[in-house]
């Protein structure tokens, strides 16, 4: 038996309800956001992420599916959507008519990682992504808008960590001043960290190794190296938050693994996940597009976790798989003839309806629409269709009454927009 990928996985019926439902509460929050849906290839090249991500980061250094197509080109499967979208944005000159673009997408991500609980090696993200706005007002209304969207599908128990990377003009200053520390506990990082800490050092703030995060408590904090505007930036967006309600913390220790982002980085945490505790991130990168070729333009965007966030539902809620309005027992030929054109007519109304195609007896068939649980059953046999009527039963109440078969379609349909209602 051919197995699936080991870190892949199948969402089955039952589960893609669930799936299907927070996809919907998505995309009516963020339509009120303004945002506009983007579908961006699962494969590009692998020259776009390796300079989009950063050769630095774990992604791009030992997490990508790269390989070479028949043509020899050297093609990867997406680790994240963010790099494309850039990508995208310049490529069809979104920037020339109006540079102000927001955008988001929904799809597969896949990234080598070490399978475990929460982690998956083809995951899901919900990502959002706006470009040319630099205000932080917006900052604080994205993480507003991630909090609403949480709030609207029942998450409880989230919080957004927020923190400052800095621009080209202040992050110098603190490099210096990681670097410095760095040197002081050299001895404790990890092998890559150690590698990291010339080209990279505030990847190794991000380094889940115990030591490494031992090694890093004294670390200086960012924020105390701001200049005057990266700190201004920050003010206003951790007081937009306070204005908006959002609970939030400042996390000095937040850097993000990947190397694009400037000023804002956010996470939004939950107690609910475990060890996987980031359920959403993101932040500001006002230099991508610039640096894939595009034009200077402020952007920041984030990434929800689909997988997690479903994790999280799944432990509150489910969402209920759809049932057939009708199920239409039908006994010998003739009857089965007719269900099946009444079964096309009604599908093509909008209505579910099952029946069944084998000779099974009335009691079998009773039991299947039960099983599936139909509202009502229609009951339909040779003689039914000879006297041009058939029974109905209602599955909750168990009354049967008669329904003449002329106009029997329309009926049921009627019916059923009658039952809409309630
Ligand atoms: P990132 O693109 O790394 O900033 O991740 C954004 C979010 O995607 C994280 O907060 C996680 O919730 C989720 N995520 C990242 N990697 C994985 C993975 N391998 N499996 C499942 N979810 C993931």
């Amino acid at each position: 038996m051919i197995q699936l990928i080991r870190g892949f996985k199948d969402i089955l019926p039952g589960e893609v309800e669930l799936w299907q439902h927070i996809e919907r509460t998505a995309q009516a929050v963020f339509a009120a956001f303004g945002y506009s849906e983007i579908r961006v290839p699962i494969m590009e090249k692998t020259e776009l992420f390796a300079r989009g991500i950063g050769e630095d980061t774990d992604i791009v250094e030992k997490e990508m599916y790269t390989f070479e197509d028949r043509g020899g080109e050297k093609i990867t499967l997406r680790p994240e959507a963010t790099a494309s979208i850039v990508r995208a944005y310049i490529q069809h000159k979104m920037h020339a008519d109006d540079p102000i673009r927001k955008f988001f997408t929904i799809g597969p991500m896949f990234r080598r990682e070490r399978p475990q609980k929460g982690r998956y090696r083809q995951f899901y993200q919900i990502d959002a992504e706006v470009f040319g706005i630099e205000s932080p007002y917006l900052d604080a209304q994205m993480i507003y808008m991630l909090h609403l969207l949480f709030e609207r599908l029942g998450v409880s128990h989230t919080q957004a960590h927020v923190n400052s990377l800095g621009c080209p003009v202040c992050r110098p200053n603190y490099r210096e001043a990681l670097l410095a520390l760095l040197d002081r506990v050299e001895e404790q990082l990890c092998p890559d960290c150690k590698r990291r800490k010339s080209r990279n050092p505030l990847r190794v703030l991000d380094c889940k190794v115990p030591t490494c995060r031992q090694a890093v408590t004294e670390a200086p904090a960012i924020v105390d190296f701001l200049c005057g505007q990266c700190q201004s930036h920050f003010d206003v967006l951790t007081r937009g938050l306070t204005q908006l309600g959002v609970p939030f913390a400042l996390d000095k220790r937040l850097v993000r693994g990947l190397d694009y982002y400037t000023r804002t980085a956010f996470e939004i945490q939950t107690t609910m996940l475990g060890a996987q505790s980031a359920v959403a991130g993101g932040g500001r990168y006002d230099g991508l597009v610039q640096s894939l070729g595009g034009p200077p333009t402020p952007a920041i965007g984030f990434a929800i976790g689909f997988d997690r966030l479903v994790e999280i539902l799944a432990q509150e809620q489910s969402v209920a798989a759809a049932k057939p309005a009708f199920f239409i027992a039908a006994l010998g030929d003739a009857a089965r003839q007719a269900a099946f054109q009444w079964c096309a007519q009604l599908a093509a109304a909008g209505a579910y309806v099952e029946m069944e195609h084998g000779d099974k007896s009335l009691k079998a068939q009773m039991k299947r629409a039960d099983r599936l649980g139909a509202a009502y059953v229609l009951i339909v046999g040779d003689s039914e269709m000879a006297a041009g009527k058939a029974m109905l039963r209602d599955m909750a109440t168990k009354e049967q009454s008669e329904l003449a078969l002329e106009g029997l379609v329309e009926k049921m349909v009627e019916s059923l927009s009658g039952r809409k209602a309630d």
